[in-house]
């Protein structure tokens, strides 16, 4: 049996093995999926240990996927992009870098019908999920704005991956969102067990009527940004397809082989959808 788990610290709410335990069952894989708690400090030793252990790999969630940049032995090329490592695997006691956060916001996206090619995008945040969406986004030919509260950080971003960075005032959100076929919160508002709301979401009614609103929020499952975009029929969605897409990808690096990734999927969400 392969052993696998998440890490990280928190790690008591994480989905990842609900998700990951259906996936495998689904697969009729030979795997277990479990979570572990590994401080921030810890990640190199929790590496060696993996290895020692026999782990076939890991997820690894907040404050580990930096960390784990210089760690693994061998990053791939989205990783090193992002600087952020979500998923490891363990091949021949050689530890492999992945990046499957990007991977699974697009077809997560596509999957909503949101897909973004040829779209201007409004992006509001510039931490950490953000990269992995901008840096997506980008790629696929999306114009991209990236709004944030610390602007200098969007700018980073920004100059990094071919995007425009501006502020986070209502003004500027409203004038960006008027010429947006989409908007994607990488924020913290909204979000449960976060104080932070937004303050104004008047910035959605200057949307066109055809745009979408995208929150990478999953708990709770309707965000206000989410439901104030549905009053005004806009198409949306929350972050779910993202987690549950960036897990199927990681289990296939853990497999090492492409799998049935419709049936994976379904299994997920049945799997979520059991626990509300
Ligand atoms: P992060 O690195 O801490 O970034 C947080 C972002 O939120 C920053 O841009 C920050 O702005 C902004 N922010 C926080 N409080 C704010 C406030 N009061 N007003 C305006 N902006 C505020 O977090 P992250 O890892 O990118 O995660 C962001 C969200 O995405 C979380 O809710 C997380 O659950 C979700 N997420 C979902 C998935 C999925 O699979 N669906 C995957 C990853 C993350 P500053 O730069 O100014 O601080």
């Amino acid at each position: 049996m392969k052993k696998l788990c998440v890490i990280g610290d928190p790690i008591d709410h994480s989905l990842s093995p609900v998700i990951q335990n259906a996936m495998i069952a689904a697969a009729g894989l030979d795997f277990a999926y479990g979570a572990c708690r590994v401080a921030g400090a810890e990640t190199a030793r929790w590496l060696a240990r993996a290895k020692a252990e026999g782990y076939g790999g890991f997820n690894a969630t907040m404050p580990h996927k930096e960390n784990l940049v210089p760690l693994v032995d061998e990053l791939d090329r989205e990783a090193r992009q992002l600087g952020a490592v979500n998923t490891v695997a363990i091949r021949g006691g050689v530890a492999y870098g992945y990046n499957t956060d990007g991977r699974g916001f697009l077809r997560a996206l596509v999957e909503a019908g949101m897909g973004p090619a040829g779209k201007d995008v409004l992006v509001l945040g510039a931490g950490g999920a953000a990269r992995a969406v901008v840096h997506k986004l980008v790629e696929a030919g999306a114009e991209t704005v990236v709004a944030n509260r610390t602007v200098e950080r969007a700018e980073k971003l920004c100059a990094e991956f071919g995007a425009t960075a501006c502020d986070f005032s209502a003004q500027t959100l409203s004038e960006y969102a008027a010429k947006s076929d989409l908007v994607v919160n990488c924020t913290n508002l909204g979000m449960t067990g976060v104080a932070g709301q937004f303050e104004d979401l008047s910035f959605l009614e200057c949307l066109p009527a055809h745009a979408g609103v995208y929150d990478l929020i999953y708990s709770p499952r309707k965000t206000a940004l989410l439901e104030r975009a549905e009053r005004l029929g806009l198409q949306n969605s929350n972050g779910l397809g993202m987690l549950i897409w960036q897990g199927v990808f990681a289990l296939e690096h853990f497999a090492d082989e492409t799998l049935d990734e419709a049936a994976l999927g379904a299994a997920a969400r049945a799997a979520l959808e059991g626990l509300e």
